[in-house]
């Protein structure tokens, strides 16, 4: 039963984290609410480290994802800058990078995930860069303002999310960009071929030039600066500074430490929770980045390093905390904006899951719906440049009822006539 003399502790305060204290208080929970994050920056949005702040549009204070007062006035404890370095499940116990020791009721792990790092000879040179941190971003905006005055070269490792939307800044600052990535085509284990060459088109015709089917062995320096780097196919490409995008792994120390299953690296790693986002420890809960949870609908294990999941999966985990009955179930979703063209993916449909990818409106002007099928099933579907859709895709994704392609192909049936 959860009453005033509680306390509910979240570690990491991300969006997840953050949104999860917010919930616990919107709840009515009147315990104390202590929320831990190494970061000194009060919790801030992502997103805008590789769009609108990157770009220089948006200020700072945007990104905050509260006003620094919200947190005294709702009694949320915060130490800021300050890591958990170990967690004791049977004492129920955080103890704190600074020796402080907090007990626990409920705790909840919102630790996010951290870039992955090459690991080449070259990466230690000032020149290279990862992008996770409101730091991260200020330096970057500096480095591509400062590349575009001296038609300086920035090469991205990784031609995902991160990567494509920093080479859409990068030009838009004047910088020359090359991307490297082995597979043959941008986001290819999250859109297929089929799409990816959407990617490939709209940053060559700005100038991004691509190096498929190769990857990164070194990164070459002189006087301790990026001069080029090397590709395994033995090619050289001009570098004034590198940009590392090869995804983010799931920060998991903590778990693994204390003992909490944790899915393996290789399914995509994660601390293990189930529908209620509850660890192996009936005490402890994890969400968004860090969090594999059990997915009612999808029926998988899946870990979902979006936006959307933080937002959502922190209040579930919130309310899962204090004893309602929690099944999280929302279809995943992202988006992404680059130059001009702005999406939403709404679904889960990795190369091999789909037998089918079906498109809907203007392919050619970069105004449709991609939707990836199975057995004629939507598992997934991609609005570019077309708006108010994203909910209607997500009801047809939920039905998981069978569909005539053509209709579904055609933009003069609506959408919600297809459903059953
Ligand atoms: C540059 C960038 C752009 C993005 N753009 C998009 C987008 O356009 N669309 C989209 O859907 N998603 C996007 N994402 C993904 C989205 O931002 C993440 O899914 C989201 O931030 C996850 O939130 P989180 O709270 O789970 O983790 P995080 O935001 O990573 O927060 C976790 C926090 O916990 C802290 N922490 C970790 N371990 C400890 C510890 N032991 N002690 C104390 N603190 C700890 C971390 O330092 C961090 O501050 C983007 C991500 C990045 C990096």
């Amino acid at each position: 039963m959860v009453d005033t003399h509680q306390t509910f502790v979240i570690v990491g305060g991300g969006l997840a984290g953050a949104k999860a204290a917010e919930t616990l208080r919107a709840e009515g929970f009147t315990g104390r609410v202590i929320l831990i994050c190494d970061e000194r920056d009060h919790p801030y949005e992502r997103p805008p480290l590789s769009k609108g702040y990157l770009l220089g549009k948006e200020e700072r204070d945007s990104v905050f994802i509260h006003e620094p007062a919200f947190y005294a006035q709702a009694r949320i404890e915060l130490h800021l800058g300050q890591p958990a370095v170990h967690l004791d499940p049977a004492a129920r116990t955080v103890r704190l990078g600074d020796g402080t020791l907090i007990a626990y009721d409920r705790l909840l792990l919102a630790t996010g995930a951290e870039p992955r790092r090459l690991n080449i000879p070259g990466t230690g040179l000032a020149g290279v860069h990862h992008l996770r941190r409101l730091a991260h971003a200020e330096r970057l905006r500096g480095v591509l303002a400062s590349l575009g005055r001296e038609n300086g070269h920035l090469v991205i490792a990784g031609a995902g999310w991160i990567g494509l939307e920093v080479a859409a800044a990068a030009r838009s600052y004047g910088a020359e960009v090359t991307i490297v990535e082995p597979e043959p085509t941008p986001l290819h284990g999250i859109l297929g071929p089929e799409l990816g060459a959407l990617f490939t088109d709209l940053h060559r015709e700005r100038g991004v030039r691509f190096h498929f089917g190769a990857r990164l062995t070194e990164i070459v320096g002189q006087d301790g600066v990026v001069v080029s780097v090397r590709t395994d196919d033995g090619e050289d490409h001009p570098a004034h500074d590198v940009l590392a995008a090869i995804g983010a792994a799931p920060r998991t120390a903590l778990a693994e430490q204390a003992g909490l299953d944790v899915v393996d690296r290789a399914d995509g790693g994660g601390i293990a929770v189930d529908a209620a986002l509850r660890t192996s420890d009936p005490y402890i809960y994890a969400a968004g980045d860090a969090a594999a949870a059990d997915h009612p609908l999808l029926d998988t294990r899946l870990r979902v390093e979006h936006w959307a999941n933080a937002l959502n999966g922190g209040p579930a985990a919130a309310r899962a905390m204090l004893g309602q009955d929690i099944s999280y179930d929302r279809v995943p979703y992202f988006f992404s904006d680059q130059y001009d063209l702005g999406m939403e993916y709404s679904g889960y449909a990795p190369p091999g899951s789909y037998d089918q990818v079906v498109c809907r409106g203007d392919v050619g002007k970069r105004e449709f719906i991609a939707f990836w099928l199975s057995e004629g099933r939507v598992l997934a579907g991609m609005n570019v440049n077309v708006w108010d859709v994203a909910e209607h895709v997500q009801q047809l994704i939920r039905s998981a009822a069978p569909l005539d392609p053509e209709r579904l192909a055609d933009p003069t049936v609506p959408l919600t006539s297809l459903l059953p």
